[in-house]
């Protein structure tokens, strides 16, 4: 039977495409992390990471280029923070349909340019070729110390479960662009519509992470449920969420009130929050902020052997599977 790219899923894709992978010296960790970690200079390893925006399937066609820009190049530098990692080199491959003004185009670099610049990334070359949609892959290079790598697969049993500044933001931002009739204050709109187009990756703080504070990270690209999900896979681990613990914006919580929703729904199905979520056997979440950068953080749950799962503990005490979709109501 042949199946379709849709009937495997983007993550049954990429298993199936895994097997291509050679191994050669100076690859240390390949498909299946944020970014592959290449050999680097001495004490250093490499880090190698690609991402695509599609007009229409990740942006919308009236996007304003030079946030789109920023956006494009923001996903990638969430990718090199996530393991740890300094930006360094990027390059840019552009499919731009035919009759796109050449102003269009010099915003959506621009963004992209500023965007790698506020993280000392340099945009160092790329590819344009006609398209009928406006595609944008953005490939980047990053550094890091060796001791100072984070992956995925670190987690161990009884860490703490932590995540980065608030999440359920995008998610709440992307549904109020889809109903604009959702009746919500002014002000709760343009900041969680911007915390969708324009996302911060958490450079800062997973370099902080990797200075021995984290075992694990990951950045939350598709959601809470499915990175953990990932996570405790590469590390072999199981996770117990506390949903009374997430932190969840009370602006969050306005959106999903005015759609009928549970806030969770947003929190922790919804994608594109570009948190980092990690785990720790240091960090007790006592004092909410990470000591050199600040950055606020929040224990979410702790990890548990792998047979318990991936489970949520619900309000009520509760103890449910966490399905990899996110939460969903029976
Ligand atoms: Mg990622």
């Amino acid at each position: 039977m042949i199946r379709s790219v849709e009937d495997l899923g983007e993550f049954g894709l990429i298993e199936q495409l895994r097997r291509y992978q050679r191994s050669r010296p100076g690859l240390f960790v390949g498909i299946g992390d944020d970014a592959a970690v290449l050999a680097g200079p001495l004490g250093y390893r490499t880090l190698f990471t690609v991402d695509m925006l599609v007009e229409g399937i990740h942006f919308f066609p009236d996007a304003d280029p030079y946030a789109l820009g920023r956006k494009a190049m923001a996903v990638n530098l969430s990718d090199i923070a996530a393991m740890g990692g300094t930006p360094t080199f990027a390059t840019v491959g552009l499919g731009v349909p035919g009759g796109t003004s050449a102003e269009r185009i010099e915003r959506l670099y621009a963004g992209m340019s500023d965007e790698a610049a506020a993280f000392g990334a340099s945009i160092t070359g790329g590819d344009t070729v006609e398209a009928p949609v406006l595609l944008i892959s953005v490939a980047l290079l990053g550094e890091v110390e060796e001791q100072r790598l984070l992956l995925r697969r670190g987690a161990r049993v009884g860490d703490r479960v932590c995540v980065t500044h608030r999440i359920g933001e995008a998610a709440a931002g992307l549904l109020l662009l889809q109903r604009p009739d959702l009746k919500v204050p002014e002000d709760t709109r343009t900041r969680l519509v911007h915390k969708l187009l324009r996302p911060t990756p958490r450079v800062e703080a997973g370099r902080e992470l990797g200075r021995g504070l984290a075992t694990a990270a990951i950045d939350l690209s598709d959601g809470l449920a499915g990175d953990l999900h990932r996570l405790c896979k590469a590390s072999r681990v199981g996770a117990i969420i506390d949903a009374a613990s997430l932190p969840i914006p009370d602006d969050v919580r306005r959106v999903a009130a005015a759609a009928g929703l549970d806030p969770l729904e947003l929190a922790i199905g919804g994608g594109e929050d570009y948190e980092l979520l990690f785990t720790t056997s240091s960090l007790t979440g006592g004092s909410h902020v990470l000591p050199r950068s600040g950055t606020p953080y929040t224990v979410i749950g702790e990890i548990v052997d792998e047979e318990r799962g991936v489970l949520l503990r619900e309000p009520g005490g509760g103890l449910r599977p966490l399905p990899e979709g996110g939460f969903q109501h029976f």
